[in-house]
């Protein structure tokens, strides 16, 4: 095992390419995760702030993973967990699907729709104009907005939807304002999050993933061991593009403690 490796207490797992493809496990994938548990805490991170942590958890033990909500973190949890270190007791406008809201009132944040101090644009697979027009008056009457995520588009089996990187798009259209900050992956908040959250420091924590620009990128700007895996979407020819160091490259998580 590579000594980077061996003093890790927390194991970032990206889903899709790195544990398993198009909902099926890749190879020696559940065994890997078991022998990361005996090590360390494994958590399987995702930027989707339109399901929460039960969803994942299903979703994962439906195809053989052995998980509960310990090992599942999105980038809604993140962001409570930000609105709670920086903005605890503030009045927040959610912009988010009932399971967001569900997740934030959960985790204590204070909703407020006429008067908040601060909105937080979540993943919203479920609004209407009015909603839409409403979140755009408040930021134009200068209420400062943070984001759940940065995707701009979410896969789907029939391409792609639009996500929350389309919406800041429409919104810095409609309003002129960018938002102040983004928690999730490439992003460091949702990193700072988790380490708060463990109590680890950066070199505790290892970022599995298959995407150099979101998962990678992600570990670089956190210090994380960056370990790419080559079982989803970066191939070895597209690292001189990329041209930043990577810690550690495998074929796939199997590999992770050879
Ligand atoms: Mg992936």
């Amino acid at each position: 095992m590579d000594a980077r490796l061996k003093k890790v207490k927390c194991f970032l797992l990206d889903m899709d390419g790195t544990v398993y493809l198009d909902g099926v496990p890749l190879e020696g994938a559940i065994d890997a995760v078991e022998r990361m548990k005996k090590q360390g805490r494994v958590i399987f991170l995702t930027n989707n702030s339109s399901q929460s942590k039960p969803d994942y958890v299903e979703k994962l033990n439906k195809i053989g993973f052995k998980v509960n909500e310990d090992n599942v973190y999105t980038s809604g949890n993140a962001t409570v967990e930000y609105l709670n270190t920086y903005y605890k007791g503030k009045k927040i406008y959610l912009f988010g699907n009932e399971k967001l809201v569900k997740e934030f009132v959960d985790g204590g944040v204070l909703l407020e729709r006429e008067n908040p101090d601060l909105i937080v644009i979540g993943f919203h697979t479920a609004f209407d104009y009015d909603e839409l027009t409403h979140l755009c008056d408040l930021i134009r009457e200068g209420v400062p907005y943070i984001c759940t995520h940065p995707d701009i588009n979410c896969p789907t089996a029939r391409g792609f939807k639009p996500d929350v990187g389309a919406f800041i798009a429409l919104i810095e259209k409609s309003t002129g304002v960018s938002p102040i900050l983004i928690c999730g992956k490439p992003n460091k908040p949702i990193g700072d999050s988790v380490k708060r959250m463990l109590g680890l420091e950066s070199d505790e924590i290892a970022m599995f993933g298959d995407r150099l620009c979101t998962d990678i990128q992600f570990a670089i700007n956190n210090g994380f061991v960056s370990v790419l895996v080559l079982s989803g979407e970066a191939k070895l020819e597209d690292l001189p593009e990329f041209g930043q160091e990577i810690d550690i490259i495998l074929p796939s998580i199997a590999k992770w403690d050879e």
